[in-house]
């Protein structure tokens, strides 16, 4: 629920969909118990000294539920919400507008925090830190700085990587949280939740099969589940099934470790082209045609976790379960350098 934009990329179903299977407080927020856990206390012992929760830093790869728990946050807490992002924050006077609009104890959420310029990043160093910002008033020869008094605020940041944070900024979030991607058995309980929110016959294996293909990421769960939806409505009866899964995660060409086709092209690439690796991003990169923040953020942690690809030093790397992965043998020479 970004209230404050939107993506252009998707459809307003799918929008609706997604604002409909939002867990709304911890109780429907399915795994990642180490962050609720957290949560949980630094909440109650904020309501309970009836002051506004410390700052929070929430990271890891998208789709895992760093906006939802923004939300969730502000619900707990029961105070309101404004969500912008990084890259739509362009001038310090956007954000001295935004956070005199804040009340005391507010949850101001900032997507993609780690994409703010430098001014307005340095802005907000003295709101988050003294709740105080400096306007200027007044134009020409008599203009002049003031400082204002914010109401006290708990900013909420989400970004996909800690390390892309300067560390001023890192210094002033109080609670930082990493978001793991979720385990089958996790994403299985999210898809029997969405499906019965949206009315979809999901069997339990069905449910299996998807949850174990979703690439730990409930987004994702969540997507295949509407376009399986769509298959299972035209190919077969409308009951999601085991069948009806495989066959459905088959014309969407996600396979059984859930790697789709642009996962496939960054592997075969650092093989083929790159004799395997290492090879620097941007090389890797323009081979493709992709994004390096876009191939960095989204598709690399999970194929390194999957023990798919390398990150070392001198770029990036295949590893004797890739070429395993393809069915090419591994030459000679390059077993040396695994
Ligand atoms: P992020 O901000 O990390 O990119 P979102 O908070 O937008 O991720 O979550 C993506 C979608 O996944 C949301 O629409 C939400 O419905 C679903 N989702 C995320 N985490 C959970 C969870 N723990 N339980 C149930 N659904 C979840």
């Amino acid at each position: 629920m970004r209230s404050d934009y939107t993506d252009p990329n998707k459809s307003t179903t799918d929008l609706d969909t997604e604002k409909s299977i939002r867990p709304n407080s911890f109780s429907e927020f399915i795994g990642q118990k180490n962050v609720v856990n957290n949560l949980d206390i630094y909440i109650s012992a904020a309501k309970a000294r009836g002051e506004q929760l410390d700052h929070v830093l929430l990271f890891g790869p998208p789709g895992l539920g760093k906006t939802t728990l923004a939300h969730i946050i502000a619900n707990q807490m029961e105070v309101n919400v404004k969500s912008t992002s990084g890259p739509v924050i362009e001038r310090a006077g956007d954000l001295a507008g935004m956070l005199t609009n804040l009340t005391y104890k507010d949850v101001f959420f900032i997507d993609e925090i780690h994409r703010l310029n430098n001014v307005v990043e340095e802005y907000l160093y003295s709101a988050m830190e003294d709740f105080t910002i400096d306007i200027v008033i007044d134009k020409g020869p008599s203009a002049r700085n003031v400082q204002l008094n914010l109401d006290k605020f708990s900013l909420v940041g989400a970004t996909t990587r800690l390390g892309r944070l300067t560390s001023p900024m890192r210094d002033r979030f109080g609670i930082i949280l990493r978001m793991e991607y979720y385990t089958p058995a996790d994403l299985f309980q999210i898809l029997m939740r969405s499906a019965d929110i949206l009315d979809i016959e999901l069997t339990q294996d069905g449910a299996e099969e998807i949850a174990k293909r979703s690439r730990g990421t409930p987004r994702i769960a969540n997507r295949i589940l509407r376009r399986t939806r769509d298959y299972a409505q035209v190919k077969g009866n409308g009951i999601i099934d085991k069948v009806i899964s495989d066959k459905s995660l088959k014309l969407l060409e996600i396979d059984d470790l859930g790697l789709d086709n642009m996962d496939r092209l960054i592997l075969k690439t650092i093989i083929e082209k790159f004799d395997g690796g290492p090879v620097g991003l941007n090389s890797l990169a323009v081979a493709i045609s992709e994004d390096s923040e876009t191939i960095e953020d989204v598709y690399e942690p999970y194929l390194i976790q999957n023990g798919l690809l390398q990150r070392t030093a001198r770029g990036r790397k295949a590893t004797p379960k890739t070429y395993g992965y393809f069915n090419i043998p591994v030459k000679s020479e390059q077993k040396t350098l695994f």
